[in-house]
């Protein structure tokens, strides 16, 4: 389908949801006994969107909310439909979707907090809404909005690069990125030419700006800084709940329709391919929901400290056996990932993208600080010390086998939240067995007293 380009006047708050007209939108909006009354105007723009389908929009603002979470979780899965998500990108819903944004800022700052693993997901959903959204307009347009917007956020006259030190934490920018002149970040295309202008020949000086970050590097700075904003207002409103504050019911139902969804995404992104079955001697298909807390709590990211041993000695070896071979434990030889993955494609494609997006949840993102835990990963899965996972390489290290709970409890034991499943079982991978034999008897049990 062709991405259509608008060409119409952006808001600057369907970019920027901390820009002052939409601060101004928020501080209008009332009584939130409103949020699930259906919204008319809404309704209307979305079926004046072209190239929409109809099918399951949002007809109330707590319903925007929620399709715009699921727009962020699914959108790379088999079951994504853009044309259900085409009103996301059209500039007329921007009242529309400030409030939803701050309705979801609230449900993860009442349901789960700052450092949880949902406020992380509902800040990446929100930049990288915005980055599509930037992508579809008009150069001329994305130039105007990306400008307007980071002078609302920040002093773009004058900006010290110690000024973002933050900035740089918690995003993709990099410090040498930034065009720097004594200290100062050179953002604007005028101060570019004031500064380095005088040292550009035989080149169009707006050329140079473009290639030397232009852009592409104000994009990164406006979405660190709405990452930082984000941070801020979920931290305020967690502190006010926490003193005072009685929930709102409507948005802690929010906040437990965000978790149910994202637990359907998991299943639909890693259920794959393969077939549910109970022969653990083969590959089997993932069931999410039959992992144990402690791959889960992984999977959701881990602040700096136990990150690496998380990862790499833990979440590695339990998710590969997990989808290649999850019998290991009644076997009384090593193996090779290639015995049950001969061409590595399940390897490539379902182990290592569960590995490195748990890998990403983590606090910082376990790679942007230590990309050699690549290397360790494939070590751990078999194939020695190398930054890609090849056929060639494999033997020169053991693949791994999954720790067991003694282990995690000793060495690990922020992971470990014990169920009433942890009861009688030693190993992780154990847990996973045994609970997908009771979640097929349950669901077949379910089968035969529905009559079915
Ligand atoms: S008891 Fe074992 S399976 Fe259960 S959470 Fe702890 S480490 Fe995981």
């Amino acid at each position: 389908m062709m991405m259509k380009v608008y060409i119409i006047m952006i808001k600057t708050s369907f970019i920027n949801p901390f820009s002052e007209d939409a601060k101004e939108i928020v501080r209008k909006l009332g009584k939130l006994d409103t949020l699930n009354i259906r919204n008319d105007d809404l309704i209307d723009i979305i079926h004046n969107t072209p190239n929409q389908s109809f099918v399951g929009v949002p007809d109330t603002l707590l319903k925007l909310a929620l399709t715009r979470f699921e727009w962020y979780l699914f959108r790379k899965t088999d079951k994504f439909e853009e044309k259900n998500y085409e009103y996301l990108f059209n500039p007329d819903i921007y009242e529309y979707d400030v409030v939803s944004f701050y309705l979801l800022c609230q449900a993860v700052a009442i349901g789960y907090g700052l450092d949880s693993h949902e406020a992380k997901q509902v800040i990446e959903s929100e930049n990288q809404l915005i980055a599509q959204r930037i992508d579809r307009l008009s150069q001329q347009d994305k130039q105007d909005v990306i400008r307007e917007s980071l002078a609302q956020l920040v002093n773009t006259d004058n900006l010290k690069w110690t000024d973002i030190k933050e900035v740089l934490e918690v995003s993709s920018l990099e410090l040498d990125q930034l065009l720097l002149s004594n200290g100062r970040a050179i953002i604007d295309y005028d101060d570019f030419v004031i500064e380095f202008g005088g040292l550009i020949e035989g080149r169009y000086p707006q050329d140079v700006y473009y290639t030397t970050g232009g852009l592409k590097t104000k994009s990164e700075l406006l979405s660190g800084l709405i990452t930082i904003q984000s941070r801020k207002y979920i931290a305020n409103v967690a502190q006010m709940v926490e003193r005072m504050v009685e929930p709102n019911p409507l948005i802690q139902d929010l906040a437990n329709q965000l978790k149910q969804l994202h637990q359907e995404a998991q299943e639909v992104k890693y259920s794959g391919h393969g077939k549910i079955n109970l022969d653990d001697t083969k590959p089997v298909k993932y069931q999410i929901e039959a992992f144990p807390p402690c791959a889960r709590k992984c999977m959701e990211g881990i602040k700096s400290g136990g990150r690496n041993d998380a990862i790499v000695l833990f979440l590695t070896p339990f998710v590969s056996y997990a989808r290649l071979y999850p019998g290991i434990f009644s076997l009384d030889q090593s193996m090779k990932v290639s015995d049950v993955d001969p061409s590595l494609d399940i390897t490539h494609e379902e182990v290592l993208p569960l590995i490195y997006e748990a890998a990403q949840s983590c606090r910082p993102p376990l790679f942007k600080d230590q990309p050699q835990e690549k290397i360790n990963i494939n070590s751990k899965l078999g194939f020695g010390m190398h930054d890609e996972l090849k056929l060639d390489n494999e033997g020169e290290t053991q693949w791994y086998t999954p720790m067991s709970c003694e282990k995690i409890k000793l060495h690990m034991p922020n992971l470990c939240h014990p169920n009433v499943d942890c009861k009688k079982i030693g190993n992780p991978l154990t847990y996973y067995n045994r609970k997908r034999k009771l979640l097929k008897r349950t669901n077949n049990g379910q089968v035969n007293n529905d009559g079915n």
